[in-house]
């Protein structure tokens, strides 16, 4: 009786140290405090007249029709160039300051050198493209290149994906070189023609030509993810989610042989049966779940703070609740790319008539590899789990994931995009890093620094994530708006002494 009395104490006891720490940590979490407070940063701002204009700008850039098709095809040359005569005809003294280097990099591409006063601090290059994705206009409701500005939203191709941010830099630095503004430290803008179809003709040859010229960027900023509001349970803010990574490419082949026969007396095993038991086990026996091991242990953490109460307790107490979460992410196919290699077979091939047994048989596997394995783990792993010795494989295209840029609190080029996003946004949009799925130019900056990041300066609601790629793309002017802002920030901030005196 003793002994079950004791029992019931120690569970007790047990119970409720543990419901204390977890409440206790949920009220003690606090938010991430970065390199940089406000008081270190530029609080200059674009005057709201100075904004005047500038939509109907991006609007006018929207009506060329940059579109990329393939990388088979011939870049759209004579779009591309009547989008480089918008731009010099829309920032004239960007263009024509004494301070502005422009250079044409193969004939199609622009790199924009802006010399800072004070030509000793180390450049920061900011990235963007002037290409697009081809549009299926019947899907539209708007014509795509019409550059419409109505009812508070810029609209047409490339409104979000991406000449919004080409603009952006550019209004920003139109605004600070007309009123005789320098900026103190030089600033390299790179403006690839191709990056649609991989970028080898534009970003590819600027990251040549500034390896030669030895820049060492403090660190590169691309498009990338945004400040994404209604995607994290218990956030009801915008958190502005940082690629700090970009998933590799792999795509492999793998063929079956058997024996060539008559369909009447099939032989057995043919090599159809085979490859369809490889492809089989491949779906049945995936790559290994990654979630815990990379950035999303932080995102999950960075959101604890600001949760409503019962996401609090989660967020703050990952220890606990990470088995939980490890379940809500691999229900969600996004969230479950973001923390595992994916497979997805995209191409069968066997067989050319009827009534033949074909004596091989292949299939196409898709794989986006996780910042946390190397082709090799992944060719081991598609090994093990077909488990046919004699299936043939080949690699047809392979890119490595990219690093993974620092994103603690002490990592300064991390902390300034933080400091710059709660400037702008308020104290209550926090900053969370993420490895983005899509890929960006930066794959072509990778060997200039190792502080790359991805991020698109716009609030996107989940119903807005199809606008990517897909039809009615478009940007709410305040959104453009705080696009500006964003850029024009980033570059005061770059500049102040404490900025400066961290990252000279
Ligand atoms: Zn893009």
């Amino acid at each position: 009786m003793w002994d079950l009395v004791t029992a019931g104490k120690v569970a007790l006891t047990l119970i409720v140290g543990l419901v204390s720490v977890v409440a206790g940590r949920a009220l003690s979490c606090r938010r991430r405090r970065y390199r940089f407070s406000s008081a270190d940063l530029s609080d200059a701002d674009l005057e709201p007249a100075s904004l005047r204009g500038s939509e109907d700008r991006l609007a006018q850039g929207l009506r060329i029709p940059t579109v990329s098709t393939s990388r088979d095809d011939p870049p759209p040359r004579e779009q591309l160039l009547r989008y480089h005569q918008h731009l010099r005809d829309s920032f004239p003294t960007v263009f024509s300051s004494h301070a502005v280097t422009v250079e044409v990099v193969n004939e199609l591409s622009l790199l924009l050198t802006v010399a800072g006063s004070e030509p000793q601090l180390s450049p920061y290059l900011l990235l963007s493209h002037m290409d697009v994705v081809p549009v299926v206009e019947e899907h539209w409701s708007w014509p795509p290149f019409d550059g419409l500005v109505q009812d508070g939203y810029i609209i047409g191709r490339g409104a979000i994906d991406v000449k919004q941010t080409t603009h952006a830099i550019l209004e920003s630095l139109e605004r600070r070189l007309l009123a005789g503004d320098l900026p103190r430290r030089p600033l390299i803008v790179a403006l690839g023609h191709d990056e649609e179809v991989s970028g080898r003709e534009g970003a590819a040859r600027i990251g040549h030509l500034l390896e030669q010229r030895g820049a060492r960027p403090l660190f590169v900023l691309d498009e990338g993810i945004t400040l994404m509001q209604g995607f994290f349970p218990g956030v009801r803010q915008p958190l502005a989610v940082v690629g700090v990574s970009e998933k590799g490419y792999l795509a492999l082949e793998v063929t079956a042989r058997g024996q060539a026969g008559h369909s009447s007396i099939p032989p057995v095993p043919t090599a159809v049966g085979r490859l369809a038991r490889a492809v089989n086990r491949l779906h049945a026996d995936p790559q290994p779940v990654l979630f815990g091991r990379g950035p999303e242990m932080e995102l999950l953490r960075v959101m604890g703070p600001v949760a409503s109460p019962p996401f609090r307790l989660v967020y703050a107490n990952l220890w606990l609740f990470g088995a939980v979460l490890k379940r809500a992410f691999l229900k969600n196919p996004a969230l479950r790319a973001s923390v595992q290699t994916t497979t997805a077979v995209t191409v069968l091939k066997g067989g050319y008539k009827e009534n033949v047994v074909p004596a091989h048989a292949s299939a196409i596997i898709n794989h986006r590899i996780s910042p946390l394995q190397d082709r090799d783990d992944v060719m081991a792993c598609d090994r093990n789990a077909i488990s046919d010795p004699e299936m043939e494989f080949e690699v047809l295209h392979h890119s490595p994931a990219s690093p993974i840029s620092p994103y603690g609190e002490d990592d300064a080029p991390f902390g300034l995009l933080a400091g710059t996003v709660r400037q702008l946004y308020g104290d209550d949009v926090l900053t969370a890093p993420a490895v983005m799925v899509a890929n960006t130019d930066t794959r072509h900056y990778l060997h200039l620094t190792d502080n790359v990041y991805r991020f698109n300066p716009i609030v996107l609601r989940p119903d807005q994530l199809g606008m990517f790629h897909g039809n009615d793309e478009r940007i709410s002017v305040e959104n453009y708006h705080n696009c500006i802002r964003f850029y024009y920030r980033l570059m005061k901030n770059m500049e102040s002494d404490a900025v400066v005196a961290q990252m000279p």
